[in-house]
């Protein structure tokens, strides 16, 4: 192992999102338009290019990998990819792989997942409602995702549910999106939703819910209780005493978080962000590809891109405006 990655802040960088593909077999109204035009193939980092990243990044101290996209679970052979990474699990080199996904495809795939060393998955969910969840997915089916959350329990993997909260949309659910959970023993964050990305004709001002609202909901419902626990990233944590359930809010645009940032973003073209709200981004593709077989290249540009993460990100909406907006979509550099 070469020296860990640490930036100009003296952040320690241990946890990369890695984004697998930029397609999906949904096209949720806060992250897509229905008309999404993706990528060609050959500029997607081959299954062997994103071993050979994701060993780089370990290498440099990297100890918790999550797969993203689009919808990780749509990239054909991505299992080989999963099982791939199993050998750095095994070594103790990497403490965690894990994946976020809209759910669809783990009814295929959760025995799989569970062998290949992944023990935690998050699911994105926002409403339990068939016709909302049709309306919110435009493409997706609710019990699919139902199966598929059935599925990973069963094969043991411990779920963690990701809602967007959407204001007019999933409020009047929070209750029972609550107790679902709390019934089935898995845990939920909220998150606010962020300006990402041209999606059509919806307001995002309009959907935008603010987690004060969200916790205030809570507050008078249950007894809530302040977590100290951090993961390094924009979540906070409270208990709710009645349930015993740990719930979560990520906000990035209410809170500012960046100080104790501890992540990057590589998305399915070998991009690294640096920061969710910021452009600046370093192209690691060519020094993998240029150099086949040795990674010299690719660990000095993976270096040079750690000392150029920014302190903080720009996302604002206190002028009534989506300040900060980012013109690139969330699947992109993945959720
Ligand atoms: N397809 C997978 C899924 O839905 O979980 C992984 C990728 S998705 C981009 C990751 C997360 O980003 C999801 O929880 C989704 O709800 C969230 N997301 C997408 N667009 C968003 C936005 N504009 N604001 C806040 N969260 C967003
Ligand atoms: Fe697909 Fe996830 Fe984006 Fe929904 S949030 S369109 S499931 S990538």
């Amino acid at each position: 192992m070469t020296a860990p990655l640490i930036d100009p802040f003296a952040r320690a960088i241990t946890y990369l999102r890695v984004s697998v593909t930029d397609r999906c077999d949904f096209r949720c109204v806060y992250c897509m338009s229905e008309n999404m035009t993706f990528l060609p193939k050959k500029e997607l980092l081959t299954l062997e290019e994103l071993d050979r990243m994701c060993t780089a990044f370990i290498g440099m101290g990297v100890r918790k990998l999550r797969i993203t996209g689009g919808e990780p679970l749509v990239r054909k052979g991505i299992m080989t990819f999963f099982r791939a990474m199993t050998r750095h699990l095994e070594t103790g080199a990497l403490g965690e792989l894990t994946l976020t996904t809209n759910g669809s495809q783990l009814a295929r795939f959760a025995d799989d997942l569970f062998a290949a060393g992944v023990r935690r998955v998050n699911v994105s969910l926002d409403t339990l409602d068939e016709g909302k969840f049709a309306q919110i997915t435009r493409w997706g089916r609710l019990a699919q995702v139902l199966n598929g959350i059935d599925a990973a329990q069963q094969a043991g993997l411990r779920i963690k549910i990701n809602a967007v909260a959407l204001k007019g949309f999933n409020e009047d659910e929070l209750p029972t999106i609550t107790e679902w959970c709390a019934a089935r023993d898995m845990d939920l964050t909220w998150i606010e939703v962020m300006p990402m990305g041209d999606i059509g004709n919806e307001n995002r001002l309009d959907q935008f819910w603010s987690l004060k609202d969200v916790r205030a909901a809570y507050e008078r419902a249950y007894t809530v209780a302040d977590l100290a626990e951090r993961s390094g990233g924009p979540a906070r944590y409270v208990r709710l005493e009645e349930t015993g359930q740990k719930i979560g809010f990520i906000t990035p645009l209410s809170h500012n978080f960046c100080e104790s940032c501890n992540r990057v973003r590589l998305t399915c073209t070998g991009e690294l962000y640096m920061c969710l709200g910021q452009e600046d981004m370093a192209d690691l593709r060519a020094p993998l590809r240029d150099h086949p077989g040795d990674d010299t290249a690719l660990r000095a540009a993976i270096r040079a891109a750690i000392e150029h993460k920014p302190k903080g990100h720009d996302f604002d909406y206190s002028r009534q405006q989506p300040g900060g907006q980012m013109s690139r979509h969330m699947s992109h550099t993945g959720g």
